[in-house]
């Protein structure tokens, strides 16, 4: 079972449920050509789709076209059904890093046919993840830098503050859908420049403050 350390902690969570957003900053939405939507946009990833720092995303054999999307993720701390956004972020315990991989052609394709996205985002390694630092070391969650480089040269590098749905907003509505759980990870969205990579290249992820990895893809 995969499990992630809240750091300077004792704790060690299992990861559950890997619930995502899509287009949740307007220029990404916009450099994909779809629209800014009025209710968060979810889908999820397995637990098995999950690997940590250093390990190798595995582009499957299916796609041609497997995008990166830096995004900050949000771990939650203990139980949570349909709670009120004013109480919402007493259930983070803390924050890391996560790529989105996607298979951007497969991904397509689904959506012309208006078939679900699972095998575009949540095949084995579509998931780098860091370990979290406890909720209480940052600030403020809107208020963090991300940024995602490629053999070096920096392709994506947005802030957190350009949520179009924010974390109060993201947990409560999620969590009147699907009940929260200790270990349960919430990735909230990727900023604009997002693009491709390829076997032999190197992504590097960092959000300020809060972590960075270095991964491979194989
Ligand atoms: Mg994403």
């Amino acid at each position: 079972m995969v499990s992630r350390k809240l750091t300077g902690t004792n704790q060690e969570f299992p990861i559950g449920k890997i619930v995502c957003l899509a287009r949740n900053y307007a220029e990404h939405a916009r450099e994909l050509g779809n629209e800014t939507p009025a209710a968060p946009v979810l889908f999820m990833k397995p637990a098995s789709a999950v690997i940590g720092d250093g390990d190798t995303v595995r582009i499957p054999p299916y796609s041609q076209e497997c995008h990166y999307e830096v995004e900050l993720a949000v771990l939650i701390g203990k139980p949570c059904r349909a709670v009120a956004a004013e109480q919402a972020l007493e259930c983070v315990a803390g924050y890391g890093v996560a790529i989105d991989m996607t298979l951007r052609d497969v991904q397509n394709q689904l959506k012309a046919k208006g078939l679900p996205w699972e095998i575009a985002k949540g095949f084995d390694s579509s998931c780098p993840l860091s370990d979290f630092v406890p909720a209480v070391q940052v600030l403020d969650p809107h208020q963090l830098k991300l940024t995602l480089a490629v053999n070096g040269e920096v392709r994506q590098d947005g802030c957190t503050a350009d949520m179009i749905h924010r974390l109060p907003q993201i947990i409560a509505h999620i969590s009147a859908i699907f009940t929260l759980e200790p270990g349960d990870v919430i990735l909230t969205g990727t900023p604009a420049g997002v693009g491709p990579v390829a076997a032999g290249d190197v992504m590097q992820a960092a959000i300020e403050g809060v972590g960075r990895m270095t991964i491979p893809v194989g």
